[in-house]
């Protein structure tokens, strides 16, 4: 069980909800780092006294330094600033929570220190996983999902002595705020259509994924590295009710589920918590009685091409994750940014996958040069 925790991105939404978590269960917040939002990491370092808190943003950290002067809160800015952070020697845990591939380094850093890894940043898998888990194992490292699904499966995977007898992971989609719509209404979609998610409450980059259904592409890659699977073995099944976070078929057709309140502070506690199991926690009570009755379908790879996209990046493997995703980072930025449309997301991440031929068996350098490569090569798109 995890007692002294570094947040690795504790602003976002991920890592409010860990601090939830951490002051119920009476675990230690050692390291906070951000992005750049200095008022809500100052907030946070006075009410949860970390030893260090760390801001990329040089500039911001220099601003956090003189408010945070009376505290005896140590502040440090820019990548290394953070790489301390994920390595700091009073932490037994490290909540990976940053979004984007800029948590690859950081991630790598507190793997190497033998950290618990509780990972929220799928990004950091899908780039790299057959490293991450390689270094994960050499530096004996544990790595736990945050991910609702992941942790899903990994408890539906608890027990199981044969990875032989699992037939298939079975991976449950809410289906997003678009569920249901054909291509032609999705041309017209708008940025604030898309970041109204219909069961949680997330990041915007994330909300984006779960509209185009990159997310659940992003997560078929996760589960393939972390419960070592083919992506043959992978289904995903349209479950709108976000009841099921996922399940696991058996040799024998036992099929075991998870269900919960859609609510992330329960995988976050579970992660942290593992082996054990405690009370007490800040997540909602399932009430059954009255959730309604749970409804699954096929998702529709024709008009959320994205899901396509991720399929057939985990089909290729070695640098193909790091293309997709990269070309995905930078196509949902240009979209936020109103520069193009909601199909345009797909078209420009095929795009990348055109263009940047995948390597296998990479290094990080090979895996860092495909991540650049995508995002030029969106950057550059029409
Ligand atoms: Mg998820």
């Amino acid at each position: 069980m995890s007692k002294n925790i570094t947040i690795l991105g504790s602003t976002g939404s991920i890592g409010r909800q860990s601090l939830e978590v951490i002051a119920a269960c009476g675990m230690e917040a050692v390291a906070l780092t951000a992005n750049s939002n200095v008022a809500l990491l100052e907030e946070q370092a006075r009410r949860f006294r970390p030893r260090l808190a760390v801001l990329a943003d040089e500039r911001a950290a220099a601003d956090l330094r003189v408010r945070l002067a009376d505290t005896g809160v140590r502040v440090l800015g820019g990548m290394d600033g953070l790489l301390e952070a994920a390595a700091l020697p009073a932490a037994d845990t490290v909540i990976a929570s940053m979004v984007g591939m800029v948590g690859l380094r950081p991630t790598l850093a507190a793997i190497r220190e033998g950290k618990r890894i509780a990972l929220a940043n799928k990004e950091t898998l899908v780039c790299a996983g057959t490293l991450v888990l390689e270094e994960a194992r050499d530096y004996g490292a544990q790595i736990l999902p945050v991910d609702s699904e992941h942790s899903a499966l990994f408890q539906c995977l608890e027990g199981n002595r044969d990875r032989g007898e699992v037939k298939r992971l079975i991976l449950t989609c809410s289906g997003g705020p678009f569920y249901g719509k054909g291509r032609e209404e999705l041309r017209q979609v708008t940025r604030e259509d898309a970041l109204r998610h219909p069961n949680w409450s997330m990041g915007a980059k994330i909300t984006v994924d779960s509209a185009t259904l990159m997310n659940k592409g992003l997560e078929v890659i996760e589960a393939m590295h972390l419960y070592q699977m083919p992506v043959e073995k992978i289904s995903v099944v349209i479950h709108r009710e976000s009841i099921i976070h996922s399940l696991v078929e058996y040799c024998d057709n036992a099929v075991l589920a998870q269900l919960g309140a859609p609510d992330m502070r329960l995988p976050i506690q579970y992660a942290l918590t593992w082996p054990r199991r405690v009370p007490g926690g800040p997540a909602r009570e399932l009430d059954l009685w009255h959730c309604g009755p749970l409804t699954f379908g096929t998702p529709d790879l024709d008009t959320f091409r994205c899901l396509a996209l991720a399929l057939e990046a985990a089909r290729t493997g070695g640098t193909a994750g790091a293309v997709l995703n990269g070309a995905n980072e930078a196509a949902v930025e240009r979209f936020l940014r109103g520069e193009i449309g909601f199909l345009d997301i797909p078209e420009q991440v095929a795009r990348a996958m055109d263009r940047v031929k995948a390597v296998q068996d990479p290094t990080l350098q090979d895996v860092l040069e495909a991540d650049r490569a995508a995002r030029a090569c969106v950057r550059s798109a029409p």
